[in-house]
């Protein structure tokens, strides 16, 4: 555990709240996860996931109570391919099949991005723009694409958002997903930091086991798809990063 990151009780009262927001001013690093934290994009990605499938001619549809279940599983291609295998009829998609359907659902994802179908979560951005005035180093750990990410970023961010991270860690530069530790611990081997010099901003459960497994401390930001998610082992837990401001 981080030295200047107590872990705290869920719900701490306010005086622990101002006692933790001074500390977190202080951690060298933020690696902030994107899906959900940075944004509600579980909605625009699930909608993506249903075009795609129309359009390969598949007869799935998956309404938001299926996409919560399934996103227990990281990662869009894994996604579709638990999806096959315990869906009857049992669809057999060769890995060729579930890359085609994935870069098709890439694809509507982006285009409804740049629909403006995706805004930053209330106190995303002042909480970046606070950070990088206190010459904190941002990076960025997640289980997406960098495409999706870029695609996100550059309309909801700034066009030019990829100057503001010293390194970002997307799904297919690392062997395994959340919540498996690879994305957090290729972010501290490419910016040569300790864990111990970092803060995890997460939004699952997932997301908290992948940092937590690489030692790094995770402040949780709660989002409409892991409301419900156990977040114990979390430093904090706040709605929105807005109420850290
Ligand atoms: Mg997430």
């Amino acid at each position: 555990m981080n030295a200047i990151l107590p872990r705290l009780a869920l719900s701490p009262s306010p005086a622990h709240v101002c006692s933790v927001k001074d500390r977190i001013a202080q951690v060298p690093v933020l690696i902030f996860d994107v899906d959900g934290t940075l944004a509600e994009t579980e909605s625009v990605h699930r909608c993506a996931f249903n075009a795609a499938f129309r359009e390969a001619g598949i007869a799935w549809y998956w309404d938001q109570r299926t996409y919560k279940r399934l996103l227990q599983v990281a990662g869009g291609k894994e996604r579709i391919r638990a999806f096959a295998r315990s869906h009857p009829p049992h669809l057999i998609l060769s890995d060729n099949d579930i890359a085609c359907l994935h870069r098709r659902k890439t694809a509507h994802y982006t285009r409804l991005i740049a629909l403006h179908a995706c805004q930053l979560r209330p106190g995303v951005e002042p909480f970046i723009r606070n950070a990088l005035a206190r010459h904190q180093t941002l990076a960025i750990a997640t289980t997406t694409t960098y495409d999706n990410v870029d695609a996100l970023l550059r309309v909801a961010l700034a066009p030019d958002w990829r100057g503001r991270f010293a390194a970002v860690v997307a799904g297919d530069d690392v062997p395994l997903k959340k919540p498996a530790p690879d994305a957090y611990l290729e972010v501290l081997e490419r910016l040569r930091r300790p864990a111990a010099d970092c803060l995890a901003i997460e939004d699952s459960a997932n997301g908290l086991k992948a940092a937590t497994a690489a030692c790094i401390p995770v402040l949780i930001t709660r989002s409409e798809y892991f409301r419900d998610d156990d977040v114990s082992q979390a430093v904090l837990v706040v709605d929105e990063l807005a109420d850290l401001l």
